[in-house]
Order: structure tokens, then sequence, then C-alpha cells
């Protein structure tokens, strides 16, 4: 049976998976370790140090990292999809 495409995309509408300052979907996302919120690498301001979306301080050279395995998973299969 699979899995029904159209329950997937109405979970893709998440936020989650969409950049707060572009509102698409990431691309080459960061996440900020502080307050756990996502962002494409571009959106991010260089020398940025609160979150654009809740404002959490953080460190530019500490706190930002690549998302989780789980997260570059489904971007990926989400972006197969709409490819
Ligand atoms: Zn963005
Ligand atoms: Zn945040």
């Amino acid at each position: 049976m699979g899995i029904d495409v159209e329950l997937i995309r109405g979970d893709f509408k998440n936020d989650v998976f969409n950049c707060a300052v572009c509102k698409q979907l990431l691309e080459n996302p960061v996440e900020i370790f502080s307050c756990e919120h996502t962002f494409c690498k571009a959106c991010l301001p260089d020398g940025i140090n609160s979150c654009p979306e809740c404002r959490t301080q953080f460190c530019p050279d500490h706190d930002v990292r690549p998302p989780c395995l789980f997260m570059k998973k489904t971007l990926a299969e989400i972006k197969l999809m709409c490819g």
C-alpha cells in the first residue's frame, strides 16, 4: 500500500521545514543550538548573534550547527518529491 502521498504533503507544510526568514523550504539548513530554530545558511547573516525568529542570543562560533540527520534526510526527500 505504501504511504498516502497527500498525507505526506500535509506534513510538509509543517513550519519545521520552512525557514522563518525567507519562508521557503530550508536550503543548506543550519540549526541554532540554543533555541533549536533552523534557517537557511544564506539567511543567517554573518556575525548575527540572536535568533531571527525568537531573539535568543547565541554564539555564532559555537551554537550554530548542521541539523540532525533526520531533518537532512527528510528535506532531501521533500526536495525529491517537489522536483
Ligand atoms: Zn531562508
Ligand atoms: Zn530561535
